[in-house]
């Protein structure tokens, strides 16, 4: 009955995890796409994750015209925003516990070095131009909660439901099946419905990064969160450093995946540091996600039996010389990447296989 919590899945992992740490070192695996070789000078590009195709198209037909690299990557997100298809970010997003659906975006623009953010925004779709704003016209970085939406409203933004019927049936599905212990019966149904049964998951998010022909960076992270997440909580996506980092004297990151994760070893700093010392983007992928395993094996509720995380976590990163590359813990992600000449997914670099029997 609670197959579908992420408090039973915790527990799993905790059980498990507790036993054996991983042994045996790290042996990353770089994707068959690796070492994307440098741009021709002049070559916009385009980086997003897996969700994120339809952005990256978007993002570089704005840099063909001649636009602005900020206006590139956020008119890409705005595609999967306005998506209630995409049931992770912006217009319907799966809701915090109370079904309430909040936002977090950051958007940093690397020729000024200047950066804004929001954080748990709720009725507004499109937080990534809200961050804008927040960058744009105040001397602000982050707002958050009902300072906000007053801020988005005050910019002309108009209030709007952003829970779906998919979305409020998959947040009823999962609060039916929380406990055995409240007041709410499990569905009639033990089995979930097939249009339910893949936006269970807890995790999803769009990061775009991008580079124009003069050599500009920027970028921007949009999410609904961690769904069922307590009111108020607030991930990675809109922390500068974390969920989004951009020097545009050395190149872009950004991060989908377990933001708690990310918050305690910020990663996308950490991956554009890399890069100014010299790493390629996805060697600096992976060593944030060494970083990351190296933390976790601390917590075992969050590892497998093997100390492994037992929740994913990805980054993107593009550098000065429109290089690119990304990187996750487990074999079979894919990212979006637009190089100027097509727009593909690629292999993901990962540290671990997936075992046998492993989703
Ligand atoms: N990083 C997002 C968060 O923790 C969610 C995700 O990408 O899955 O809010």
């Amino acid at each position: 009955m609670t197959r579908y919590s992420r408090r039973n899945f915790l527990k799993t992992g905790a059980g498990a995890g507790a036993a054996a740490l991983f042994a045996g070192g790290l042996t990353p695996r770089s994707a068959a796409s690796a070492g994307s070789p440098a741009a021709a000078p002049g070559t916009p590009r385009v980086v997003s994750s897996g969700n994120g195709i339809r952005a990256t198209a978007k993002a570089m037909d704005v840099l063909r015209a001649g636009g602005d690299p900020l206006d590139a990557v956020i008119a890409g997100v705005n595609i999967v925003e306005d998506d209630p298809e995409d049931m992770s970010v912006g217009y319907g997003g799966l809701p915090n516990e109370d079904g309430v659906v909040e936002l977090d975006s950051s958007v940093m623009y690397g020729p000024t070095h200047s950066a804004g953010a929001v954080a748990a925004l709720r009725n507004i779709k499109n937080p990534s131009q809200v961050a804008r704003l927040v960058m744009e016209r105040t001397d602000h970085v982050l707002i958050v909660g009902e300072g906000a939406l007053k801020f988005a409203k005050a910019h002309g933004f108009k209030e709007e439901d952003l829970l779906t019927e998919k979305s409020r049936a998959a947040w009823l599905r999962w609060k039916e099946t929380m406990s055995d212990r409240d007041n709410w019966f499990p569905p009639k149904t033990e089995s979930l419905p097939e249009d339910l049964r893949s936006v269970m998951s807890t995790h999803g998010t769009i990061n775009c990064i991008a580079i124009d022909a003069a050599g500009r960076l920027a970028g921007v992270t949009t999410t609904s969160g961690l769904s069922w997440k307590i009111a108020g909580r607030v991930g990675d996506s809109p922390i500068i450093g974390a969920g989004l980092y951009v020097d545009n004297e050395i190149g872009a990151a950004g991060s989908t995946g377990r933001g708690e994760a990310n918050l305690l070893t910020c990663a996308s700093y950490r991956i554009v540091d890399a890069m100014g010392r010299g790493k390629s983007p996805e060697q600096a992928c992976l060593e944030a996600c060494e970083a990351v395993v190296a933390k976790t094996k601390l917590v075992p509720r969050l590892c497998d039996d093997q100390g492994r995380p037992n929740f994913g976590l990805d980054f993107y990163a593009l550098n000065k010389k429109g290089e690119f590359g990304s990187a996750g813990f487990y074999q079979g992600g894919k990212y979006a990447v637009h190089d100027g000449v097509e727009n593909k997914l690629r292999d993901v670099a990962y540290l671990f296989k997936r075992r046998e029997g492993d989703r």
